[in-house]
């Protein structure tokens, strides 16, 4: 099938199922999947709208961990889908629940009493272990709300997987250096150094987001000599000594908003994932010049094609759905549901 034939596939599959079909798609899709979205967003928003929509199928463009969100935010008798579901996300992978269990149950023996608080970047497993545990989860736009309200539910606050959000969060609301400490969770877990983590509030998952782990504070100031008074914004993923170089720094509709609202004749670079940058620097084209710090594409993200959309939307009735185990959907659901009740204050 070439594209175009997909996109007429796609969009007379839309037409013909109407209400009953609602596409949602992250900002990091490619524009030839962006395209046929109902709404994109990041994750906090695309969260937010699914326990409003009454679409009998939903389809998801994006990692699966969004989609199993998606699942668990759902109503009974709502199928979802997502185009690929290979496409995973490495970061959500480098906190596997088994491991994460481990590792609070190795925590509390040691008499630590601590508040779970997963990166939306994780397994439904992982986020009904945060719920039952009293914790919560969080989205780029939202960290430095929920890391405030986690550190407020008791002495010490795990937070999971992605350490370079966590650590801005900490700097966001001036967590001071010595109240953080980074577990090495080796050894199922055995391997954190109890005394430690006792001395800290704020314990850190050892994860990280490969894509944006490229832009380095090297990579700003190359930007900063070639385009002497450009502007510079980065998502959280980045590491901290990255964040301080930029002017701004935000998810990924932060970013959005940021080159929106840049004078005419600006010159911005941005560092997250290359599709994103790709369509501000078209849509601005000749306004504002938008360049990419450095081309980081999510290998992931990009399985989830316009073909295999377009092959899912005419096999809905076959297709498999995205499925999450019924014992893990009332603690996610409570994880997630705290995190919308807290941002919705
Ligand atoms: S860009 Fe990074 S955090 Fe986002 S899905 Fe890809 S690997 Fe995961």
């Amino acid at each position: 099938m070439n594209s175009s034939n997909d996109f007429d596939t796609i969009e007379e599959a839309r037409a013909r199922l109407g209400k009953r079909l609602v596409i949602l798609a992250h900002h990091y899709m490619s524009d030839a999947v962006a395209r046929h979205a109902d709404y994109t967003g990041d994750s906090l928003e695309l969260s937010r709208r699914i326990p409003d929509l009454d679409a009998e199928y939903i389809i998801f463009c994006g990692v699966f961990f969004m989609a199993e969100t998606a699942a668990i935010l759902a109503k009974p008798g709502q199928k979802v889908f997502i185009p690929e579901m290979n496409s995973r996300c490495v970061m959500s992978d480098m906190a596997p629940d088994w491991l994460v269990k481990a590792t609070l149950d190795h925590l509390a023996e040691g008499g630590l009493s601590v508040t779970p608080l997963t990166y939306v970047n994780s397994s439904a497993a992982v986020k009904a272990l945060v719920g039952a545990r009293g914790g919560s989860v969080c989205t780029s736009a939202n960290a430095k709300t929920m890391l405030t309200w986690a550190l407020e539910q008791g002495p010490h606050t795990l937070f999971l997987p992605d350490v370079r959000l966590g650590l801005n969060a900490a700097d966001w609301i001036a967590l001071p250096k010595e109240q953080r400490h980074i577990l090495d969770v080796r050894d199922h877990g055995k391997a954190v150094l109890l005394d430690k983590a006792k001395k800290a509030q704020l314990l850190l998952w050892p994860g990280q987001c490969v894509i944006h782990s490229r832009f380095k504070p090297e990579t700003i100031r190359k930007a900063r000599q070639e385009s002497p008074g450009c502007l510079v914004v980065v998502h959280p993923e980045c590491h901290p000594n990255t964040v301080a170089l930029a002017d701004a720094c935000g998810s990924t509709s932060l970013i959005i908003k940021y080159v929106a609202e840049a004078p005419e004749g600006s010159v911005i670079y941005i560092g997250t994932e290359y599709n994103l940058v790709n369509r501000l620097a078209q849509k601005y084209q000749g306004v504002k010049m938008v360049r990419a710090l450095k081309h980081s594409t999510c290998s992931n993200m990009e399985k989830v094609t316009e073909p295999n959309l377009a092959r899912l939307i005419t096999t809905l009735d076959s297709a498999p759905t995205v499925q999450v185990d019924e014992a893990l959907k009332d603690p996610a659901r409570l994880a997630l549901t705290r995190m919308l009740q807290v941002c919705a204050k």
